[in-house]
């Protein structure tokens, strides 16, 4: 379970509303039994129910049982679609270990409104799931245009050009903080190609010889990021 709490041997750990309810009313923990947490900063802990109350829980923290494990650092910056698509698109970034995620605006992209809050709680229940001690932060969305205005000199970009299909561009391998982009479902425009064109740090590349649906290019990327630079 994640909690915005600090975690030692002996803290006692407050829960959210939510967090408490699942436990004590879905889950029927009782005193005595224990809780993974994490918080992403101190690993993995095994806390003990102290009181088994839904409205005021009490749990200690007993011992480290697992080590903080943080990803590299790994951006993912994508062009928001369909509320359930980008809900997939956060669940599995946050699975495949990214450690920010980006919602950006490109010319064509033509989404509903993006609700961070909802977004951000899609990424601590994947962490929670695939037993991570990291959640990514997701960021408000932001223009691509914008972005790539103040984009850090060191931070090498992945660029998923739908354009490049059947073209044997493959990743090269820079050191240091890296950023994958995903283009909406109406892909990139001739101003968005030119400009990530002239940027140092980006490299087209191209993700096979089909067009991708974008939640599938971001899981593509993804796992061919993490074979080729992750750890
Ligand atoms: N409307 C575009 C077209 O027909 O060319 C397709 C856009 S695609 C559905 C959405 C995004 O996924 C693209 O902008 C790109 O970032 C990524 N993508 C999909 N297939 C790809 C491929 N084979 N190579 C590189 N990127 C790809």
């Amino acid at each position: 379970l994640h909690v915005d709490h600090p975690l030692g041997a002996g803290q006692t750990v407050g829960l959210s509303r939510e967090q408490a309810h699942y436990l004590f009313a879905v889950m029927r923990l009782e005193v005595g039994e224990g809780v993974l947490l994490f918080n992403g900063e101190a690993g993995e802990w095994l806390a003990e129910v102290i009181v088994a109350n839904k409205r005021n829980p009490v749990l200690v923290c007993r011992e480290q049982t697992g080590p903080q494990v943080s990803p590299p650092d790994l951006w993912l910056l994508f062009a928001p679609i369909k509320k359930a698509r980008t809900d997939f698109i956060v669940e599995k970034a946050a699975e495949m270990g990214a450690r920010r995620i980006v919602p950006v605006l490109t010319e064509f992209t033509n989404a509903e409104r993006v609700k961070v809050d909802r977004l951000q709680a899609h990424a601590v229940e994947a962490a929670e799931q695939c037993g991570g001690t990291f959640v990514p932060e997701v960021a408000e969305p932001v223009k691509l245009a914008a972005l790539l205005d103040a984009w850090p000199k060191e931070r090498s970009l992945m660029f998923c050009n739908e354009a490049l299909v059947g073209e044997d561009r493959k990743l090269g391998g820079a050191p240091g903080p890296w950023a994958v982009l995903i283009g909406p479902e109406g892909g990139f425009s001739d101003t968005e190609r030119s400009r990530l064109a002239a940027m140092p740090q980006a490299q087209a590349v191209s993700l096979g010889p089909r067009i991708l649906r974008a939640d599938t290019a971001a899981v593509a990327a993804l796992t061919l990021w993490q074979t080729t630079h992750g750890d």
